[in-house]
């Protein structure tokens, strides 16, 4: 069992060799390297998190967060107000033809964040990479490349060099490869990306002292010159043009160039043009997630157009389904086979979402006349059916983070919540303290057995608990607002302070295991806790002989559920 207490120095076991011995060794440090290293920090995992570059990629890349990655940031040890953001009221989609012809509603609060925010990426990786200093498990290398790597046994051997050429040898028990879309370990691992490769160039502008700026998205859905345009903190407005054939990126980066696109929209001689840069957009999924010992997390895994505003969230969806996993089988408390839900949990809803961008994709750059005033057409005719404009403007067409396999179990008879799906986060009040607080801040990184309403722990046999403590779970009641000094013991309450529970989502007599991630495992009525905790230890619960290598016939009783 790794020891959470060592220091930094410590941690690597460095020697003379140049060799470290560690848990998990992460390559690539962008935001999602830099999440898992956070969350495998807090779950006392030790780390080795290495990145080639020595400095933070400082070129526009994402700008706009769900409320679902803001949950996850959250997990990360991420506070309110720790990076700037700016809520996006709404997103709004114009053609030359039809004018506005959809709108999405993306004011409000979900699972106690805002819908969708803008953000400055530098900024964020920047703190992510802050908050590592507390962990003293991990230890992070910039300028240090990952070279090559082999698995043997129950090991991961791998070859890096730093900047001087200085070899380092690296035995982990696990590799993420969390090194971006050109991933060297996806490569090593022999896994396909499949998918494609757009045609166009896209010019990416960040600009400050605009005149007139917006407060929200829209997207110019011209085929001449399909344009997205919205707001970010720091008193940005971001551009995306669309380059026509002929155009050159060298060309159409510079100033003059930029503000000839500018021109259209501001007084484009006195904006600031902050940074600049031209891509080409993918819509890729490698073939599996993870194999042996290795994983893939972030844009190793997926790449998708950024037109539903998802690659960077999707990867954060990676870090928290993975770190669990990792730091329950390091710790021992639970069986390897459970990292086998990795990818049958992040694949499919990965590919939904580049589905979505795809979609979205087509309604921002159809490729011509014709094809705008189908697509652009359809789309007013859609807004004017009821059904289909809450389709659209209410965000149901996002997929929800919901698994179809995976490490949970439903019944359907019994279904509330719905297993596989998250838990929602509401404010609660602990009885332990008296400050309001988010739900997923009082429960903590544990897995959790709920009662609504009733105190499960009356309900399960002293052995179970036992064992479920052990495992790494909690037990709660989490009660109507003023119920609470009815039930059980106070440091086990949690006081709903809203409906985002109860009782609107589940009813009072309801019980409900989640996993430290907030993945619902199981639900029922408290009449049948007791199955439900057995089943949920014997499907964590480490195997008691030594387990065999992953992805062997003998493994293959995995604990992924097909439901
Ligand atoms: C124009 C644009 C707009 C976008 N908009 C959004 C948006 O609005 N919302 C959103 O969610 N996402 C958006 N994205 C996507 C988002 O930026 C990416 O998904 C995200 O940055 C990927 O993070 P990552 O950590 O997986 O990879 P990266 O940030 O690429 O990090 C990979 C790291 O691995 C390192 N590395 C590579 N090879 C090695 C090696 N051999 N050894 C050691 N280190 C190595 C690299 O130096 C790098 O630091 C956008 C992307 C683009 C291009």
């Amino acid at each position: 069992m790794p020891n959470a207490s060592m220091d930094a120095h410590e941690t690597g076991s460095a020697t003379a060799a140049s060799s470290i011995d560690t848990d998990v060794l992460i390559v690539g440090l962008g935001p999602v390297g830099a999440a898992l290293a956070n969350l495998l920090g807090r779950y006392g995992v030790r780390v080795l998190a290495v990145d080639k570059a020595t400095e933070i990629f400082t070129k526009p890349r994402a700008i706009a967060l769900d409320n679902e990655a803001l949950r996850i940031l959250q997990s990360v040890g991420v506070r309110d107000g720790e990076f700037a953001t700016v809520a996006l009221p709404q997103v709004q989609y114009y053609s030359p033809l039809f004018g506005r012809f959809a709108r999405i509603n993306s004011a409000g609060i979900v699972d106690g964040h805002p819908m969708v925010v803008t953000f400055y990426q530098p900024e964020l990786e920047q703190l992510l990479r802050s908050k590592l200093a507390q962990y003293p498990g991990v230890e992070v290398r910039l300028g240090v490349a990952l070279e090559s790597f082999t698995e043997e046994g129950h090991q991961v051997l791998a070859s890096l060099k730093d900047q001087d050429g200085a070899l380092l040898q690296v035995c982990a028990r696990y590799l993420v490869g969390a090194d971006g879309a050109n991933s060297l370990v996806r490569c090593l691992l022999g896994l396909e990306f499949e998918g494609r490769t757009f045609a166009q160039d896209w010019l990416i502008v960040d600009a400050l002292d605009v005149p007139n700026p917006i407060d929200h998205c829209e997207f110019i859905c011209d085929p001449r010159r399909p344009t997205p345009h919205m707001v970010a903190p720091g008193g940005r407005q971001r551009w995306e043009f669309m380059l026509k054939p002929g155009e050159r990126p060298e060309e159409m980066e510079r100033p003059e160039s930029v503000r000839r696109l500018l021109a259209p929209w501001c007084d484009a001689d006195h904006v600031r043009i902050e940074r600049t840069a031209v891509y080409r957009f993918q819509a890729r999924e490698a073939r599996s997630f993870s194999k042996g010992r290795c994983f893939l997390a972030g844009d190793a895994a997926h790449v998708t157009p950024p037109f539903a505003g998802q690659g960077l969230v999707a990867g954060l969806r990676d870090a928290a389904n993975l770190a669990w996993k990792l730091a329950w089988v390091v710790r021992g408390h639970a069986d390897e086979s459970i990292l086998d839900s990795y990818d049958a949990e992040r694949r499919p809803h990965a590919r939904k979402i580049i589905n979505l961008a795809r979609f979205l994709g087509a309604l921002v750059m159809p490729g011509n006349r014709a094809a705008a005033f189908v697509v652009h057409g359809l789309m007013s005719a859609i807004r004017l059916l009821p059904a289909g404009r809450r389709l659209f403007e209410d965000l149901k067409m996002k997929p929800e983070n919901t698994f179809d396999s995976g490490l949970f179990w439903r019944d359907k008879r019994a279904e509330r919540l719905r297993a596989g799906s998250t838990l929602p986060q509401g404010w609660v009040r602990p009885g332990s303290a008296s400050a309001p607080m988010l739900s997923d801040d009082a429960l903590g990184l544990h897995w959790a057995l709920i009662g609504i309403g009733v105190d499960p722990a009356a309900r399960v046999r002293p052995d179970q608990l036992e064992r479920w403590q052990r495992a790494g779970g909690k037990v709660w009641q989490w009660c109507h607002r003023a119920q609470a000094q009815h039930l059980g013991a106070a440091t086990q309450r949690l006081e709903a302070l809203d409906e985002a529970l109860l009782p609107r989502r589940a009813p009072l007599g309801w019980s409900v295991i989640v996993r430290p991630d907030r993945c619902v495992l199981a639900e029922g009525p408290v009449e049948q806790v007791e199955a439900m905790l057995e089943q949920a230890l014997r499907r964590i619960a480490p195997a008691a002989k030594v387990p065999a290598a992953r992805n062997s016939p003998a493994s293959s009783t995995s604990l992924v559920d097909a439901v």
